[in-house]
């Protein structure tokens, strides 16, 4: 089979990771091209355009298309909104601008569905039809696979996993709802309540590996608010799978990095919160491309 090469283009709020890939897999070429929230949404997407002619012109081969991973609500290649970090970013038809400048096709969608899709062919979730996706950092991230197919709700508006309530009334969130599953199991909810428990501000000196580190050496403050952590991820999570019923739950994000006893604890909690019939083929597992998994997802639709 002739191998085929796609470009993908992540947008991160502080950059555009962007590269080359071939039907295996392999990230052939790929670079960063640093942007912030002063730049116009013009000026990102001349970036865009750019990039792509940079990648073109290193691809071995003819280019079978253009895949972009954006932090927002993406509704058929249209930006929509949500992109926190790039709130220029309004109904904007990125995948008809981009397509008409390089003539070739482009699909735009949420980052973390696009990371989904990658582990989905060529990491974590690889031989899956039914997954649920989570990254677990600055906020909680979701995307799921059903029927081998990502679904996003009608007109892609969904599959916000990050914002199920956990607890009625609870903790503001960033969406603008209260008790949300972010609000209490990600990395930032998991370092201030590691710095309430020190009775000190949150500041640089206190980051996940820094309490990943502590909970390992058994240190009571690292161990109750890990604790807390796992439960509250958990109990999100068992909720999911009572709904989905999936093959795997796919953790990404640094922390699901941080060694095999966090995917035990979370796998263990999981069980015992569940339903035992939904929860009977489900394995919990982390990542596996890292921070590969956006570009892989990206040209994961054109190369074949
Ligand atoms: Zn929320």
């Amino acid at each position: 089979m002739k191998t085929s090469y796609a470009i993908g283009i992540d947008i991160g709020g502080s950059g555009l990771k962007c590269g080359v890939v071939d039907s295996n897999g392999t990230l052939l070429y790929h670079f960063i091209f640093p942007i912030d929230q002063t730049y116009s949404q013009g000026e990102v997407i001349a970036l865009i355009v750019a990039a792509i002619r940079k990648c073109a012109a290193q691809a071995p081969g003819m280019i079978s298309g253009v895949g972009i991973g954006f932090p927002g609500i993406v509704q058929n290649n249209v930006i929509i909104g949500g992109g926190d970090n790039l709130p220029d970013f309004k109904d904007v038809d990125l995948g008809a601008q981009i397509s008409a400048s390089t003539h070739l096709e482009v699909i735009v969608d949420n980052d973390v569905n696009m990371m989904a899709l990658g582990e989905l062919r060529y990491g974590a979730a690889a031989g899956c039809s039914d997954v649920v996706f989570l990254t677990v950092g600055t906020g909680i991230g979701g995307s799921l696979i059903i029927n081998g197919e990502p679904y996003g709700g009608y007109q892609n508006r969904g599959g916000e996993l990050g914002h199920l309530t956990i607890n009625h009334g609870g903790k503001s969130c960033a969406c603008g709802g209260t008790g949300c599953l972010e609000a209490y199991a990600s990395v930032s909810a998991l370092i201030s309540r590691y710095a309430e428990l020190h009775e000190a501000e949150v500041s640089d000196e206190f980051n996940g590996k820094l309490i990943v580190s502590n909970y390992l050496a058994g240190e009571p403050h690292a161990l109750k608010a890990m604790q807390e952590h796992l439960d509250y991820l958990s109990t999100g999570i068992a909720g999911l799978v009572n709904i989905f019923s999936p093959q795997k739950i796919v953790i990404g994000g640094g922390i699901s990095e941080a060694g095999s006893f966090y995917i035990e604890e979370i796998t263990h909690r999981v069980r015992q919160k569940a339903i035992p019939v939904c929860a009977a083929d489900m394995v919990v597992v982390a990542a596996a491309l890292g921070n590969r998994a956006g570009l892989l997802g990206c040209t994961a639709l054109f190369t074949n």
